[in-house]
Parts: C-alpha cells; structure tokens; sequence
C-alpha cells in the first residue's frame, strides 16, 4: 500500500511551494503510469506526492512557429491532434506505438521525458526534430536542448525545484522527413526493445543537407549518433545507408536482460537505422512535392 500525502495545486507558484516544503519527500505527479508503479513497487519512496493534473497552463498543443506542447499534455491527445502531421508525423507515430490506450490516456508527454526512463519512447523522436524543453522555477524559466536533458538512467539536469513546463518543436525546414522505428516484444503495453528515430532534410539535388539520428533502449540515456549526422551530411542516402547502420550499431551501448542480449540489441539498432533512415527520407521527397 502507498502511504504518502496528496497535494493538488491550482498553479505553479503553489506547486513550488510545496516541493520547497518538503524537501526531498516530494515529487512531482503527472498521469503517475510510472511513478505510481514505482512506489507501488517500493522502486522509489515519497511521502508528498504534487499533482500537476490542476495546472490548466501545463495542457494542451499549440502551433508557434513549430509546436508547443504543454507538459501535462496526454499521449493521446499528441496521437489525435491535427497538429501534429506534416513534418511532425513522426512524433504521432512513436505516440501510437507507446503502450495500450488506457495507458496512453493518463501518461503525459511531461513524465516520459522527465522520468528518463533510457526506453522511453518520445525521446528519441522529440530529439531528431530538435526539441527543446522548458523549465520554470520560482527563480525563473530557462530552455535546454532535449538532447542535453539526460545525464543517466534516471537523472537529467532538472533541479529539484524545477517543474519540466513545455516542449518545444521548432518548425522544420522545406524537404524534411522523420520518422520512428522501434522493436518491442508484442504489439500492446510493451516497452521498446531499441528504438531509432531518423530525420533529413534534403537540398534541390535530393543530396542531405542535414541529420540526426537517435537511440533509445541502447544507452543509458537517449543516445544521439553525431558522427552519421557528419557522415550523411552532402550525400546521398543510397550510397551512405549501409554505413550509418554499421555506425550506429557501434555506437549503441545496450545491455542485456530479459527482453533480449546485447548482441540483439545492437543487430537491432542496423536495421531498425535502416528503416528509419529510409523512412525520413521518403516523407522529405514526398514533402518536397508539397
Ligand atoms: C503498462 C505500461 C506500459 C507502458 N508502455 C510504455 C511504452 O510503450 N513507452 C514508453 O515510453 N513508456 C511506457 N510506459 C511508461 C509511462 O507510461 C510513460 O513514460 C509515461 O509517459 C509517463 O508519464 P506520466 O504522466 O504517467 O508520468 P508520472 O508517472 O506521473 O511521472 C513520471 C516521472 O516524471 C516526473 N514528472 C512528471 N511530470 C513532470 C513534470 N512536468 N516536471 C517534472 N517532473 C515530472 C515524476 O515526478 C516522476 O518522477 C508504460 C507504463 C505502463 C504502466
């Protein structure tokens, strides 16, 4: 049984307030899909337990210049909003992946990222379309690439007083494409086994002016792969897939467990680059005739 207090505040200021009252015993609520499954499981301890489910300003999607997510905004809201399609089709499409949708209806895109869980699904993809996320304290707001949110299993650069507010996804340029593959062991309410989500952007020739690549399930933290980034860059797909599989594969640092051997995992990561690559790749044509 979980015995811990809990507290719904209306707004920021007072959700402050009330981690700044309980230092160190109180954490933050979002959807509670992994946090109430860690206390459940004594995984992790805590006797105050702040809702954000009451701050409205944490909800919701908006178009500015690119995408503003709110960090209470659901997984099943980003999977039906008409906003996220287009060059942002990617994010929906690893949003449909992600467990069953019970789970989907109360897990927010807030707690997958805050709780740096090296499986999570949004990561990767929010990381190829250049995401930033938004932190706000009673000291003041500040912004940080996502793909310098991580430092470990667990651990990113939020401080203890800080509440993760937004995400934001800067508007992609003409002739880009993204895309999200992942292995899991079944269909429904199963975590990624390795993840990659890819993105291009194509000059006039169709030779990649720009990528990114990222791991999830493969490092202890999303991992970026800035050398296919480089590798890529003025070139063709068809002449540099193969080796931005073979890179990637190296520089996956899986481990092994139940779900499958390290090994596995790092054959996994070649092919699922492939897909992804090839994917991304086909939506910046297709958008290049938009
Ligand atoms: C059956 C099942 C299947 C699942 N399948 C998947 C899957 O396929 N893919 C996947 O990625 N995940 C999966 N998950 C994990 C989980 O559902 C997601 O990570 C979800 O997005 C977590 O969001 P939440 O709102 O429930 O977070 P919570 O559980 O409420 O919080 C998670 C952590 O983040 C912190 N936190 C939450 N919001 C904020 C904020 N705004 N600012 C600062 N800190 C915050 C909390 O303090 C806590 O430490 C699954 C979970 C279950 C139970």
């Amino acid at each position: 049984m979980i015995t811990c207090e809990l507290h719904e505040p209306t707004g920021l200021a007072e959700a402050a307030q009330l981690l700044a009252q309980f230092p160190g015993r109180a954490r933050l609520l979002a959807g509670g899909t992994d946090l109430l499954v860690d206390l459940k499981s004594a995984r992790t301890t805590a006797g105050h337990l702040v809702s954000l489910a009451r701050i409205e300003s944490l909800r919701g999607i908006e178009s500015r210049s690119g995408l503003r997510l709110g960090a209470m905004t659901t997984i099943a809201q980003i999977e039906r909003s008409p906003l996220v399609r287009g060059p942002f089709a990617a994010l929906r499409d690893a949003a449909r992946l992600m467990a069953s949708p019970q789970v989907r209806h109360l897990a927010t895109i807030g707690g997958n990222i805050a709780s740096a869980v090296p499986c999570a699904d949004l990561p990767p993809v929010l990381g190829v379309l250049d995401a930033l996320v938004v932190l706000w304290s009673p000291h003041g707001e500040r912004t940080a690439a996502l793909a310098e949110f991580f430092t470990g299993p667990r651990q990113t650069i939020r401080r203890e007083d800080e509440v993760l507010i937004a995400i934001l996804v800067p508007q992609p340029p003409p002739r880009f494409g993204a895309a999200y593959e992942r292995f899991a062991l079944r269909e429904g309410n199963s975590i990624a086994v390795a993840s990659v989500a890819a993105s291009l952007t194509l000059d006039e020739s169709g030779a990649m002016r720009a990528a990114r690549l990222m791991l999830g399930a493969v490092a202890p933290i999303p991992l970026p792969v800035r050398v296919v980034e480089e590798v890529l860059r003025g070139r063709r797909l068809e002449e540099t897939l193969d080796e931005a599989a073979e890179i990637a594969a190296d520089a996956a640092r899986p481990i092994s467990d139940v779900r499958g051997s390290a090994a596995f995992r790092r054959r996994l990561v070649r092919v699922l680059t492939r897909r992804a690559l090839l994917a991304a790749h086909q939506r910046a044509r297709e958008s290049s005739h938009d």
